[in-house]
């Protein structure tokens, strides 16, 4: 007996009556004998949709986050308010200044909106992730993903400092996904890292079993028709069953992806859930 559920509990979209949306992401993940939740989106919206989900936070028995971008990870600091200690499965990376160039050249902060202290105490006590890592349930994590291939630029207006004249490779870009006898389900954050490297990472990390489901951040929104070609051709290569393009996945690239993919493509709203048992 097997089983995983995912809700979304953050995106940047919202349709049903009283969810809220922002722009940021999170799930809520549960497996057999454990709860995960994966990013923490803005901060904003995050405990009352939980709410309204009958989802109880407190009940998790890990937070992973999927990188140190403010809009998956701060919400944080409300879900650790006043709760005695969990674990945060994350890259050191993901604690580092992060900042995006403005279009006046300077940077505006973007990394993890927490006071200090709260800072210091999570680095006393995280679980670092620098290679693929195994979570409560046997949900896994990546730790970084090689970017091997030509055509997915994982760059950006990401720098590490203000003056933004050191780029941020965000290596503590990561997923989490879990293999199930269907195939496998892969639970993105941004895919900074590239959607093709990262899936094809995870193919490589499972022996190369089929994929099945692919839900969360693209990060295709800049992506020129070139990518997207090419990126449409790998997902016909690794022929997962269910895409669900959110986030940072950008109209444009969503649209096309559910041109090409009309029978596997969902939406992915606040609320959505996505289920499997065996
Ligand atoms: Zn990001
Ligand atoms: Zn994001």
């Amino acid at each position: 007996m097997g089983k995983i559920r995912i809700t979304t509990l953050v995106e940047d979209t919202a349709d049903k009556r009283g969810f809220l949306a922002e722009h940021g992401l999170s799930f809520w993940i549960e497996l057999e004998g454990a709860s995960v939740l994966f990013d923490t989106g803005q901060g904003n919206v995050l405990c009352g949709n939980a709410r309204r989900l009958g989802i109880n936070l407190q009940e998790a028995d890990a937070i992973a986050l999927s990188h140190g971008h403010y809009d998956h990870s701060g919400g944080l600091e409300g879900v650790l308010f006043g709760e005695p200690w969990k674990r945060v499965y994350a890259h050191p990376a993901a604690f580092s200044p992060k900042f995006v160039r403005g279009p006046g050249g300077t940077g505006r902060e973007v990394g993890v909106p927490l006071p200090s202290e709260l800072k210091a105490r999570y680095q006393a006590e995280p679980v670092w992730v620098e290679a693929p890592a195994e979570l409560p349930g046997g949900l896994r994590l990546t730790g970084p993903v090689p970017r091997t291939n030509s055509f997915e630029d994982t760059g950006g207006a990401f720098f590490l400092d203000q003056g933004c004249t050191q780029p941020d490779m965000l290596l503590d870009d990561q997923a989490a996904f879990l293999e199930t006898p269907a195939g496998t389900v892969v639970i993105l954050g941004c895919a900074h890292s590239g959607l093709v490297n990262t899936l094809d990472y995870v193919s490589s990390l499972t022996g190369g079993r089929p994929l099945h489901t692919v839900v969360g951040g693209t990060h295709l929104l800049n992506a020129g028709q070139g990518r997207l070609d090419k990126t449409v051709e790998a997902l016909r290569r690794l022929d997962a069953r269910r895409l669900l393009p959110c986030h940072c996945s950008g109209l444009m690239a969503t649209a096309r992806l559910w041109r090409e993919f009309p029978d596997r493509c969902e939406s992915c709203h606040v609320g959505k859930v996505v289920e499997m048992a065996w």
